[in-house]
């Protein structure tokens, strides 16, 4: 499991001469992103965030560069009236807490600004898609690239929603944070999957074994590939950044 201390990362922690120091290294500023949302009896309700910034340190550790705090606020999906889920509706909100972000980082003469999101929610990404369309005809000084959690290609888990790809993850990142055993047993309450699906309609009933979660069963949760996964991620992201820049 990898360990460390990413404080010396950490954008929010720093004093002016340690940014200038960092910057000066490589100037990148990383903008994680995530959401407020329900992941399960099993998971914390910020998780998106929790993953986007873990990765996002890491990736600065490797590559340089310091990381905002994340951004725990994202756009809606369609899972926006589950319990202790609170999304942005309107895009006009979102957009401009991230332009407004990313407008002061250009001031500072920041060369590179990475958005890494660990919500990937259809609205979402379309608007990250779009900003980052939009910000590169502007013609900045200032660099601007966005990415997405669940588009790395060489992973082996599907991104999810509580499931298997984001319960594997942050049990690597945050062991403390991941209580499988808050769900009913594996054994006496197996998934009851129509057909299969694990991303189907039946997973929005409150009376559902796996309520809330969508994907492959969290209960199957492997130590061995979860480290694997945080490997290949933060592989995917370090080679994204260094081919950006
Ligand atoms: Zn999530």
């Amino acid at each position: 499991m990898m360990t460390g201390d990413y404080r010396a990362q950490q954008l929010e922690l720093q004093l002016p001469h340690q940014i200038d120091d960092a910057l000066t290294e490589k100037s990148i500023i990383y903008i994680p992103l995530g959401a407020i949302e329900y992941h399960g009896l099993h998971l914390p309700i910020g998780l998106d965030s929790l993953t986007s910034h873990g990765l996002c340190l890491r990736t600065a550790k490797q590559v340089g560069g310091l990381v905002m705090p994340p951004l725990y606020y994202g756009m809606t999906g369609s899972i926006g009236h589950h319990p202790w889920t609170i999304l942005v509706e309107d895009e006009a909100e979102f957009n401009a807490l991230i332009r407004t972000t990313l407008n002061r980082l250009e001031d500072f003469n920041v060369e590179q600004a990475v958005i890494f999101t660990g919500h990937f929610g259809r609205r979402q990404l379309a608007a990250l898609d779009l900003l980052q369309e939009e910000w590169r005809m502007e013609n900045h000084t200032m660099k601007l690239t966005c990415l997405s959690m669940n588009r790395c290609a060489e992973a082996e888990l599907k991104g999810d929603h509580g499931a298997l790809f984001e319960t594997s993850l942050l049990a690597q990142l945050h062991p403390d944070l991941v209580q499988l055993d808050r769900l009913p047993d594996i054994n006496q309450h197996p998934a009851a999957d129509p057909d299969g699906d694990s991303w189907g309609i039946h997973r929005r009933d409150p009376d559902n074994v796996l309520f809330g979660i969508l994907g492959d069963d969290p209960r199957a949760y492997d130590p061995l590939q979860g480290a694997k996964l945080l490997e290949t991620l933060l592989d995917w992201l370090v080679s994204e950044v260094n081919s950006s820049t």
